[in-house]
């Protein structure tokens, strides 16, 4: 079983991969999780990544080699791909290139039919990279939608071929709501037919991510509450009924963070390194930002932090609505983040209003998101939903305890002060609105004053396990059971 030929290959197919293109948690994940499988399961697993050769990517020319061109099938004839080949921690990666992906373009246009057309195009292409490479998969591993109609494809448009025969899929889903609906000119550019599924809904029929949940052997969501969550009217997009009726083949495997880069005691952004055991550094380092954000410098006032995309889904709205009546009481509030217009604007207003307590960084930054974490006493993520999460972890690492909305994988990784105060790595409320955030948010900044309290509540959440050590063993095990499946 474990000799070189009996190896499981595994394609791991994603739209990012950090630090190389990171937009979100799907970067950190696919960097993480190949490597932290391919440590679990030794010589048993040839794990691979493709990703698209994006520009970005290319301006960070890694070192790689070329490995040829090769054609990919389409309606209108075929178009020519071109791939290359790099190491990312570790791993064989493939970089792809072609006109149809779009070459230069950025990781995501924002643009439905740009994004449809630039992904649909790279999951029909990256099983072709697989044929010109003569390797033949035995599990195709996609994220999200924009590798979602490649396990489509291998049902569809491949079910026949002898190639692919042998290749099963898992479908990872790390955030339901973007389904790549958009993709339907695309998807007929290629040669994809509606589906037929009589459990899908009908907007399904030309849309990515139903499609690859559809036909895929087994489903994943990033944490099992988010897939207990998507199976209910809420939280399931349109489809509920379809993943309640399919649940058998869905599981949910909570993220892990990469250890070694989320380390307090060893991370080269921040000025003073700290542990669990000794967290002076923890206050030189809160000094230190208040200092350089011009804050008052005091380690009394609780310092809140926000590091995430300004997006609906985060909830962050929530935060913005709760500050004029709470502006009396003494905290400070540092928020990085970039997205949506709106609320990137009014954050801009809040910093106006009240420039001696609130500073709002509106750029991608890694090294003040490292400054943050590690600065921050608490870790504001008032999520409406949220698959996994991984921003909270990263707190809790850094002993910046997190307030938190009780959905998906915050709940499953947050143990709540009011539920267990002696295990408790943060503050978890239920209430979508302001003032569910506000009384959660009142009784962490009045337990920040119980000195003991909180050394002890740091103490627990800096020992967490949060590396990818049991999620990968959890994958290695899914992975087998597929390949069972076969058998
Ligand atoms: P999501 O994937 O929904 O964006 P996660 O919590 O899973 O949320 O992952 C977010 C990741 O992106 C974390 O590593 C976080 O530190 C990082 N991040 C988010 N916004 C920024 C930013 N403005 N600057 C630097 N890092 C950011």
């Amino acid at each position: 079983m474990n000799g070189a030929q009996d190896k499981l290959k595994v394609l791991f197919a994603s739209a990012e991969a950090a630090p190389w293109a990171k937009v979100g948690g799907l970067g950190d994940v696919a960097a993480a999780l190949p490597a932290a499988l391919a440590g679990a399961a030794g010589s048993a697993l040839d794990i691979r990544l493709i990703l698209p050769f994006h520009a970005e990517i290319k301006r960070k020319n890694p070192t790689l080699g070329y490995l040829g061109a090769f054609s990919v099938p389409n309606q209108t004839g075929v178009f020519s791909a071109e791939l290359y080949v790099a190491s990312l921690h570790g791993i064989t990666t493939y970089l792809l290139d072609s006109e149809l992906t779009n070459h230069n373009s950025p990781v995501y246009y924002g643009d439905p039919a740009l994004d449809g057309r630039k992904y649909a195009a790279f999951s029909v292409a990256l099983l072709e990279a697989a044929r010109f490479l003569d390797w033949q998969p035995d599990i195709l591993h996609a994220n999200d939608w924009h590798t979602a109609l490649a396990v489509y494809a291998l049902k569809t448009l491949y079910q026949q071929d002898s190639f692919f025969k042998e290749t099963r899929s898992l479908m990872a889903i790390h955030n339901l709501p973007f389904n790549g609906y958009g993709s339907e000119f695309a998807m007929t550019e290629l040669g994809f037919t509606p589906g037929t599924y009589e459990d899908l809904p009908d907007w399904a029929r030309l849309t990515p991510l139903p499609l690859g949940i559809d036909a895929a052997d087994q489903i994943v969501t990033v944490s099992p509450q988010y897939a207990r969550e998507i199976q209910t009217r809420d939280f399931g997009c349109g489809l509920h009924e379809y993943l309640e009726k399919h649940h058998n083949k869905l599981i949910g495997i909570l993220n892990g963070i990469d250890t070694r880069l989320w380390d307090p005691a060893a991370d080269p952004y921040i000025p003073f390194p700290f542990t669990a055991a000794d967290t002076n550094g923890k206050t030189l380092n809160k000094a230190a930002l208040q200092r350089e954000l011009h804050l008052e410098e005091n380690p009394d006032i609780p310092l809140l932090t926000v590091v995430s995309r300004l997006d609906h889904q985060k909830g962050i709205g929530l935060l913005f609505d709760a500050i004029p009546d709470n502006a009396r009481k003494p905290w400070q509030l540092v928020l990085l983040g970039t997205g949506s217009q709106d609320l990137e604007a009014r954050a801009e207003d809040l910093m106006r209003q009240y420039p001696q307590k609130i500073v709002s960084l509106l750029r991608y930054d890694e090294a003040m998101a490292h400054k943050l974490y590690a600065a921050g006493d608490l870790f504001v993520m008032p999520s409406l939903y949220e698959p996994c999460g991984l921003s909270q972890m990263i707190a809790m690492r850094y002993g910046n305890i997190p307030v938190a909305r009780a959905t998906g994988g915050l709940q499953d990784s947050i143990i709540n002060y009011h539920k267990a105060p002696d295990e408790a790595t943060g503050f978890l409320f239920t209430e979508k609105t302001p003032e569910g955030l506000v009384s959660s948010l009142n009784s962490a900044i009045l337990t920040f004053q119980e000195k003991e309290t909180w050394a002890k509540l740091m103490n627990n959440a800096m020992n967490k396990d949060f590396s990818w050590k049991s999620s990968a063993q959890n994958y290695w095990s899914i992975y087998q059971e597929i390949k069972s499946k076969r058998e």
